[in-house]
């Protein structure tokens, strides 16, 4: 069986990978610092517990297993939090990152996928985002990200390091199952914090900022079904695999929803009037980023499934519950 090293594996993204991994026929062996990943969601292959910025504990896991690829998922992702401390936000996504390719190729390891970001492209002011799209971002979540990006392109040069590159949009719903579900702790993120609010652990959510240049005034997303994101990364390991090439692909369903369509479909699915409250703009916030994935569709045969916003509020419900 071919041994795939996933970083953050025990993290909400990582954890449906591997369940994927599996379930096409790898070894996943998730290396994870358990920080913000949870041990009991490594379910589908051997666990390493440690930290990228380690290179000796990298180097020790690397030469033991001996994987075909890796997936890099372990960062700190959010938005607000990377504005208020962004050395954390270089140092933990950007310094790690490089510890964790420099390992892979010392130990000859050349199939890298890259989870990257639409923040990148920061505000770009209702375009609909391809992977030609100029690159601004607005906070060291989405810079930092932008330069783990060009890490790889030089030591794609270098060394010939291989990297499919996937810039998500906004990852929701669960494992169709229930096996698996998204939790961080605190939640920041929109949809599971309206479960939470049906669920009663919350009062209400706040809405970050009514007065942005869209039909409603909130915010739009493109939301994408972790299932169908993870379903793209076997994609793009295969292309590794099959000596295709560096690579590019942006990842979104093509549809863009406000804060306020999100929080009217949560109502709708779950049955609960989901109280609001209108709050400020949360800084390093773009008013709208909706994908365009031709590019995936074309040239990674990718077709998403379950990326539709009922689709994916019902997934997270049934795997919170
Ligand atoms: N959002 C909100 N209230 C919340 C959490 C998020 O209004 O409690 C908004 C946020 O400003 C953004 C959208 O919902 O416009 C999605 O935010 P999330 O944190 O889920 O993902 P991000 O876009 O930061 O990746």
């Amino acid at each position: 069986m071919k041994n795939v090293l996933v970083t953050g594996g025990a993290g909400y993204i990582g954890s449906h990978a591997c369940k994927a991994l599996k379930l096409a026929g790898y070894n996943p062996v998730t290396f994870d610092n358990l920080i913000t990943g949870w041990a009991d969601a490594v379910r589908f292959g051997p666990f390493e517990q440690g930290d990228i910025l380690d290179a000796a504990r990298l180097d020790d896991v690397f030469a033991r297993w001996q994987p075909v690829a890796v997936m890099h998922f372990a960062a700190l992702s959010q938005v607000g939090e990377a504005m208020q401390e962004p050395g954390r936000y270089w140092r933990s996504n950007l310094v790690a990152s490089l510890t964790l390719i420099e390992a892979a190729v010392r130990a000859g390891c050349l199939n890298f996928v890259f989870s990257s970001t639409c923040a990148v492209y920061g505000d770009r002011d209702g375009v609909v985002i391809d992977e030609n799209t100029a690159q601004a971002p607005i906070n060291a979540y989405g810079a930092s990200k932008r330069a783990i990006e060009d890490v790889l392109r030089n030591f794609g040069h270098a060394y010939g390091l291989r990297s499919i590159i996937f810039r998500y949009f906004n990852v929701a719903g669960a494992d169709p199952t229930g096996e698996l579900s998204e939790r961080h702790l605190p939640e920041t993120h929109l949809i599971p914090i309206l479960l939470e609010v049906a669920k009663g652990q919350r009062d209400h959510v706040k809405i970050f900022g009514s007065d942005y240049a869209t039909p409603d005034g909130t915010c739009i997303r493109d939301y994408i079904h972790v299932a169908d994101l993870v379903d793209a990364h076997l994609l793009g390991l295969r292309w590794l695999e099959d000596g295709r090439g560096s690579n590019v692909f942006c990842l979104g369903s093509g549809h863009g929803y406000s804060v306020r369509q999100v929080v009217e479909e949560a109502r709708n699915i779950v049955g609960h009037p989901i109280p609001v409250v209108m709050a400020d703009r949360r800084l390093g916030d773009a008013a709208s980023l909706v994908c365009g994935s031709q590019h995936a569709l074309q040239e990674l045969g990718w077709a998403p499934q379950r990326s539709l916003l009922p689709i994916m509020i019902e997934d997270a419900w049934r795997a919170m519950r």
